[in-house]
């Protein structure tokens, strides 16, 4: 792996000495502290960041090069799920390289991702000797656990220090089979809601003496389900509701049961708000059951960065290494950006997310040079 031509801005030996970190939710001081030694000698100026207490305590770095406009700032995490039950046949935390594969944890869910926008840096640094406008790091060591101190938290920490940016691109892996094909520009929302009906417990036989909580439950989830909650948005699939659990745990056959739970997930569009949900959910469950016990969780709300000059220069630049046009898309789970995206607009775009949180995850060599080429593309268009 020596030599420019075998290891483009060194994104190679940086993934491999990240991946050797075993850098798991939440413990993850290693792969946070090795970033920056790699930042600090590139010239940027480094900021741990750790926030939180005892075990939950997270480290986070934040981390910039230049002064004023334009500001692109690039986000992500170090930390890693665990290896999991399922068994490897390289070492997780080995950086081993095979056939051009580069297998271990994190691989594409995303310290593939850093290294290649650190490669990038440098590439670009090489040709721009004066640097105009700011590049920034946004890292955090906990994106994979419950997130409370980690991106939010330096977010906080950015917008208190005057260091908010004009665009951020987050590097998580979005593309499903091969490099070049999506760009995320937002993220549905998604809702979770618990909904406990109590009734009265009797006899089947004299149901006029009770009353049947699975009965109104039915009738508020029918009423919950009968229909779309809408037909799609512009950049968005149709929301969706789905009733995931329906529990009674009523082992006799001749009793009315005294209470009935269902849990419910709704993945939202731009049309929605979480706030409007929650307040049709808890109208339409009243309605049916007025004693109904209803608990709300917004774990995020949709958002959607409009495709203007940053994003198109993005897809300009996919498009320029893999000869992709790369779809504009809205799907799958929620990621960083959404916390991103009420400070500043946001893209995502990284890696072939194909074996990311399995074993073996892994990164095709060529798909981690191809990914250094694009974000170096990318803030030649956007830096200038
Ligand atoms: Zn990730």
């Amino acid at each position: 792996m020596a030599g420019p031509e075998q290891d483009p801005g060194g994104v190679v030996a940086l993934a491999r000495a990240l991946i050797r970190c075993p850098s798991v939710t939440p413990d993850d001081g290693c792969g946070i502290n090795a970033l920056a030694a790699v930042l600090e000698g590139i010239g940027f100026s480094v900021t741990l960041l750790p926030f939180g207490e005892g075990a939950a305590r997270t480290p986070n770095l934040f981390a910039s090069l230049g002064t004023g406009q334009p500001h692109l700032c690039f986000a992500g995490h170090t930390d890693v799920v665990p290896v999991g039950d399922a068994a490897w046949t390289h070492d997780p935390f080995g950086g081993e390289i095979h056939d051009g594969i580069l297998f271990g944890r994190g691989a594409c869910d995303m310290k593939g991702g850093i290294a290649a926008f650190v490669a990038a840096v440098r590439l670009y640094l090489q040709k721009t000797p004066r640097l105009r406008g700011t590049i920034s790091l946004l890292i955090t060591g906990d994106e994979e656990g419950p997130a409370t101190n980690g991106t939010v938290r330096v977010l906080e920490w950015m917008q208190a220090n005057g260091q908010i940016p004009d665009f951020c691109l987050v590097g998580e892996p979005t593309n499903p089979g091969e490099m070049g094909e999506v760009v995320k520009i937002g993220r549905r929302g998604s809702l979770n809601a618990r909904i406990t009906v109590q009734g009265m417990q009797g006899h089947v036989a004299y149901p006029h003496r009770a009353d049947n909580p699975i009965h109104r439950l039915l009738a508020l989830l029918g009423e919950l389900t009968a229909a779309p909650l809408d037909a799609g948005s512009e950049w968005f699939e149709p929301s969706s509701l789905q009733v995931t659990s329906l529990d009674v745990g009523n082992t006799a056959n001749n009793v009315i049961p005294a209470r009935a739970q269902a849990r419910l997930n709704i993945r939202f569009n731009d049309l929605h708000t979480g706030a409007d949900l929650a307040g049709w959910i808890r109208t339409v469950v009243a309605r049916h059951a007025p004693k109904a016990d209803v608990s709300i969780a917004i774990s995020g709300e949709s958002f959607l960065t409009t495709p203007d000059a940053p994003v198109e220069a993005l897809r300009r630049a996919v498009h320029a290494v893999t000869g992709h046009v790369p779809k504009l898309d809205t799907g799958g789970g929620t990621s960083d950006a959404r916390f991103i995206s009420r400070y500043c607009p946001v893209a995502e775009f990284g890696l072939v997310g194909a074996s990311m949180h399995k074993a073996d995850e892994h990164v095709v060599l060529a798909d981690l040079k191809q990914l250094t080429a694009i974000y170096s593309g990318f803030l030649e268009k956007v830096m200038g």
